[in-house]
């Protein structure tokens, strides 16, 4: 079998396991989902170890990265049962003789497509949710983590033995492809606009509903009342951690004129040596915008050109990059950072949603109402006050973007209603004394309902 030729009948076997798994309500599955939680968790450092060779990243990152994602299917399978749950819900003046209902059921079969960069939360943040809602998966990990994703699937198995309800295809963007044309009930894509528009075009044709997580921009503003130490850590942390390789890391830095220089010399002082990229291809990548942002006039503050380098990429801080430079406008997905200096924080959110990418920010200030204020009006999915990435390790918080970002929602009640159709049903208890829907509808019936409406809209 070719890779592609799996596909087919790992989303066939997938049909037939979501008929069981659907079956089992909100309880049984729940007590699976648990199970498959605990063995991750008991073999977290075998898997952060995997991660960790897969991707490049340490080995206490990986462990990070996997101990976010169990936060996440520990509260998706424990709350699944309260956000989609039948429920009766008021059926108004019009319908009072009926009982209405909704209901969020399962799709079905949901082919999650996931990038390189978290390999186990990433995924996991559609994977766990529509396990939840109660589908059946099949997932394509990226090409670079095959081993990660696979290892999930097997750890699925040994907990919950017995029918494929989450099955692993193998192989590059061709078995991503065939998984986008295979007929399953929903695709949730992880990774870059380019390739999102390709699966969406695929889904246009066979009328597949699509998330797409893409990729980030993000801003961080710095005010000047904001804790500068505190600011200067998370932009490090944001902006270089997992070697820049993070959707929703710090990519570019506004902060008022007045803090500029103390805050470049406290970043400064925090840049990490070079550190190892997941793909080959990645480091021409932040080499170009690197050059690019030079050549138009910015100043590189730490590091240079000399910091990227094939096997390793140093961290690099550029400063006064001009707003059209690709540093700024294109996702670098490396250890770098664009310190731009701003006169009002009025600017600062100006440039930040001038962006075709709209994931989140992060906000420093020492005002806590103007934080919120500022994150109201940022073009963002969402924003992290006096940290970093705060909203990532919330699983009640739904998680998308905007723009090339994507749409959709993973994570949060959200991310469960994400993977389920909302089903709307209502049952006639007793025959209305105004029954309006019938042939033979009483004129009266009609004059004194309109009389009704009058009193109640029309006021
Ligand atoms: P890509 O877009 O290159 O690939 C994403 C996935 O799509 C991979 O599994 C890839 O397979 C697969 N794929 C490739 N071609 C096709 C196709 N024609 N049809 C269907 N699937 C296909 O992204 P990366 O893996 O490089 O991931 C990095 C990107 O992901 C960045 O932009 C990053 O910001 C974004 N990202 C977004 C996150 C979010 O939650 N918003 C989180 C993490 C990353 P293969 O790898 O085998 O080619």
């Amino acid at each position: 079998m070719t890779t592609t030729d799996v596909v087919g009948p790992a989303v066939a076997q997938a049909r037939e396991a979501a008929r069981w798994w659907g079956g089992l309500g909100f309880n049984g599955r729940r007590s699976r989902l648990l199970a498959w939680k605990r063995h991750i968790a008991q073999h977290i450092g075998e898997l952060a170890a995997l991660v960790a060779e897969e991707t490049g990243k340490s080995q206490d990152d990986a462990a990070l990265e996997v101990m976010l994602a169990v936060e996440h299917l520990d509260w998706a399978a424990r709350s699944a049962g309260k956000v989609l749950g039948r429920r009766k819900v008021s059926s108004g003046m019009l319908a009072s003789n009926h009982v209405a209902t909704l209901e969020y059921l399962p799709l079905g079969v949901v082919g999650v497509i996931g990038p390189w960069n978290y390999p186990v939360y990433t995924p996991l943040g559609s994977v766990s949710y529509a396990l939840a809602a109660g589908n059946a998966v099949v997932f394509k990990p990226s090409e670079h983590t095959p081993r990660t994703g696979q290892w999930l699937a097997d750890a699925w198995a040994q907990a919950v033995p017995g029918e494929p309800v989450l099955q692993v295809v193998l192989g590059d963007g061709t078995v991503g492809a065939a998984l986008t044309w295979s007929g399953v009930d929903k695709i949730a894509f992880t990774g870059s606009a380019a390739t999102a528009r390709k699966v969406m075009a695929t889904c246009a044709e066979t009328l597949t509903p699509l998330v797409v997580e893409g990729g980030g921009k993000d801003a961080m503003i710095v005010a000047a009342d904001a804790d500068l130490e505190a600011a200067a850590q998370a932009a490090a942390f944001g902006g270089f951690g997992n070697a820049g390789q993070t959707c929703a890391g710090v990519e570019r830095v506004y902060i008022e004129r007045s803090v500029y220089q103390t805050f470049l010399d406290k970043l400064g002082s925090l840049a990490p040596g070079p550190q190892k990229m997941t793909t080959p291809e990645q480091p021409s990548i932040v080499r170009s915008h690197v050059e690019d942002a030079l050549a138009r006039g910015g100043r590189a503050v730490v590091g240079g050109i000399e910091s990227v380098q094939p096997a390793q990429v140093g961290a690099v801080v550029l400063a006064e990059v001009p707003e059209d430079s690709l540093a700024v406008t294109e996702e670098t997905f490396g250890p770098t950072l664009v310190v731009n200096p701003v006169d009002s924080v009025d600017e600062a959110i100006r440039l930040a949603n001038a962006s075709k990418y709209g994931l989140a920010a992060s906000i420093f200030t020492k005002d806590s109402h103007a934080g919120t204020a500022i994150a109201r009006r940022l073009r963002t999915g969402a924003a992290s006050i006096n940290a970093v990435l705060g909203f990532a390790g919330v699983p009640s918080l739904p998680f998308g973007g905007v723009g090339d970002s994507g749409f959709g929602r993973i994570h949060g009640a959200d991310g469960l209603r994400e993977f389920s159709r909302a089903q709307s049903v209502t049952r006639q208890r007793f025959h209305a004394p105004l029954d309006l829907m019938r042939l033979d509808r009483d004129p009266k019936a009609m004059a004194r309902a309109l009389k009704l409406f009058r009193f109640r809209h029309g006021r």
